[in-house]
């Protein structure tokens, strides 16, 4: 016969700082943990260039429509109806019924019990914007434009660089123009040269310390092979920009049409480690271009890592574009590892281009 055990079972330890022992055991193992996703790395990784989104911060990119002027005069309470863009309802006519069923006049009728808001035109301080049908087009399409600034954050910079100073100098960032004007009506806006002397320059912050500096002039997606030069006209050296550390220095560009120019700055710090799961099982790296999702692994000294997230490894000619993470921490927030799945980015895809340039000589 099976007899129901006791309801409280008898523990031959006081409760008596166990939990606090419990936890002091528990709090010297992040460190051990740590040294062994370190180690593990060590030896199981490799090195890789983290490129992290910024969507929040920056500066709006010409890539979207975002000046949209705030709509005034727009009673409290009254959410604005973003329309279907699939709905053909153009044959569609409304009458109002001339009976006074909802009410005795015509705000009435349509707003019921909302403020209304004056669209005549009459009210002093009353501007409504007018969207017009291209500009609607525009914001509802936001980062549908394969942008080579923001790559579809929305923001400039867009990304940052583990342990690099990466700095994207746009229209934003105009110090002297000549001969040469912005073609606004191109997404993201563009420098167009008039004459031959043409030139934008711009002021160009570089870091007290760096090992080496990459530049890259670009054309939206592409990169071009024009050298930035200084004002007298001399191709700008690795030098030049020593000489300038901890300051900033006047960058020329004279090209036919660009967009903007990159900078990054290898600070020296040792390169992130990872762990890419599909290397274990897959030896041929074709076969890995193909797989959907691939874990990858990073340490703890990663601060941050979100979904779209590049993970660039360029000995390997591989891009990859996080997906999913999941941060593994203790109870007081002291980090473990990383755990990410990863898709491949396709040659079509221009953030595959991220990374790349021409190193400062
Ligand atoms: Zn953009």
């Amino acid at each position: 016969m099976i007899k129901r055990g006791p309801a409280n079972v008898k523990r031959n330890h006081a409760r008596n700082f166990i939990q606090k022992q419990a936890q002091a055991r528990m709090d010297e193992t992040v460190a051990a943990y740590n040294n062994q996703v370190q180690n593990s790395l060590a030896v199981n990784a490799v090195q890789v260039v983290l490129y992290q989104v910024e969507r929040m911060i920056g500066r709006p990119c010409s890539c979207c429509k975002t000046d949209v002027r705030p709509v005034q005069g727009m009673a409290a309470g009254v959410t604005p109806t973003i329309p279907q863009r699939d709905r053909t309802n153009e044959d569609l006519e409304i009458q109002f019924q001339d009976d006074d069923i909802f009410g005795s006049d015509m705000d009435d009728m349509i707003f019921n019990d909302v403020k209304v808001i004056d669209v005549s035109g009459s009210a002093p301080s009353g501007v409504v914007a007018v969207t017009t049908e291209t500009d609607f087009m525009d914001s509802v399409g936001q980062g549908s434009v394969n942008c080579g600034i923001c790559y579809r954050a929305l923001k400039q910079p867009g990304y940052k660089a583990y342990g690099m100073h990466r700095k994207v100098y746009t229209h934003y960032d105009i110090e002297r123009i000549e001969g040469t004007h912005m073609d606004h009506t191109s997404m993201p806006h563009a420098f167009e040269q008039e004459s031959p002397d043409g030139f934008v320059s711009f002021k160009v912050t570089v870091p007290k310390y760096f090992v080496s500096a990459i530049y890259s002039i670009r054309e939206d997606t592409y990169i071009l092979r024009e050298k930035p030069t200084l004002a007298d006209g001399k191709i700008l050296t690795i030098e030049d920009l020593r000489r300038h550390a901890g300051s900033a220095i006047d960058v020329y560009v004279k090209t036919e049409r660009f967009t903007h120019i990159v900078f990054e700055f290898d600070l020296g710090v040792p390169r992130l480690n990872a762990n890419i799961g599909g290397e274990t099982t897959t030896l041929d790296y074709d076969r890995l271009q193909t797989m959907s999702d691939i874990p990858i692994v990073f340490g703890p000294e990663v601060s941050d890592v979100n979904e779209g997230d590049i993970v660039c490894i360029p000995e390997r000619n591989l891009f990859l574009k996080i997906r999913d993470k999941e941060r593994k921490i203790m109870q007081d927030q002291a980090r473990l590892e990383w755990v990410c799945t990863a898709r491949v980015l396709q040659p079509t895809e221009p953030l595959r281009a991220i990374s790349k340039g021409y190193k400062l000589r």
